[in-house]
């Protein structure tokens, strides 16, 4: 028990510094900045991090997240990706069947927390990230279920689904959330992807309200959907992976 408590650990962390990693390609790329230098710096008065303030999650919570100098506010949202990144790479090895498909499942997670980053800093998904990530993952999955038919519905289900929901939204739902489901319907097979996108309207749904209700967001204001995507996936794929049957049987009583 120790032993599995410690290896959670290792992976957790091992995630987190992934997740960092993720977050900086999302932050830096959509605004054509490299992401080798220059090094990481506060956003309010350009104090050059030191190493010891880049220890994902740790960092955050010894800093009582804020700079050092300046005692600005550090986004809550770095801790949060570094930390989704970590604890999905914890679930997906404690509900591994195989090598191939934790590797699969960790570079889901991987592009995923880019797309978050992009997603608040340029309000995009970009291609460059999308379209080469659906081939990997169609490859990947295709390997990891040994069928070629099942991650092919996946992507093409997954695709067209949101894309059905961008043209009734009015392009609302952007077009580059319907791309990144070309990689989750790839992974997820088109079962688990149709559920990830209800838990995710569903999640959308409610702390979006919250945030508008309690003020913490404007009405109109732009929130990011890719968020509340990764949720819908730890949901449907870790978390309520037979709630549509489940519903369907136990509640409609149907099935
Ligand atoms: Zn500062």
């Amino acid at each position: 028990m120790a032993l599995q408590g410690l290896v959670s650990l290792y992976l957790f962390f091992v995630g987190a510094v992934f997740g960092s990693f993720a977050t900086l390609v999302g932050d830096r790329i959509p605004s054509g900045q490299s992401i080798v230098r220059p090094g990481s710096s506060c956003n309010h008065c350009g104090l050059r991090l030191r190493t010891w303030h880049l220890v994902p999650v740790v960092s955050f919570v010894v800093l009582q997240g804020r700079c050092t100098a300046c005692r600005a506010f550090i986004p809550m949202r770095y801790p949060v990706q570094e930390a989704l990144l970590g604890g999905a790479v914890v679930l997906s090895f404690w509900h591994r069947e195989s090598v191939l498909q934790v590797l699969m499942w960790c570079g889901l997670w991987f592009v995923m927390t880019v797309a978050i980053s992009s997603d608040f800093t340029k309000l995009i998904v970009p291609n460059w990230l999308t379209y080469p990530s659906a081939g990997v993952f169609y490859i990947l999955s295709a390997l990891a279920s040994r069928s070629f038919l099942h991650p092919l519905f996946g992507l093409g289900g997954g695709f067209a689904m949101i894309f059905i929901v961008h043209l009734l939204s009015g392009g609302k739902m952007g077009l580059g959330d319907a791309k990144l489901y070309l990689s989750i319907g790839a992974v997820l097979g088109v079962a688990l992807t149709v559920e990830s996108f209800l838990f995710a309207c569903l999640l959308g749904a409610v702390i979006g309200g919250v945030l508008r209700l309690t003020g913490q967001i404007a009405r109109k204001q732009y929130v990011p959907f890719v968020p509340f995507i990764a949720l819908g996936v730890i949901c449907a794929q870790f978390v309520f992976p037979g709630f549509p049957q489940w519903y369907l049987h136990h509640v409609l009583g149907l099935l």
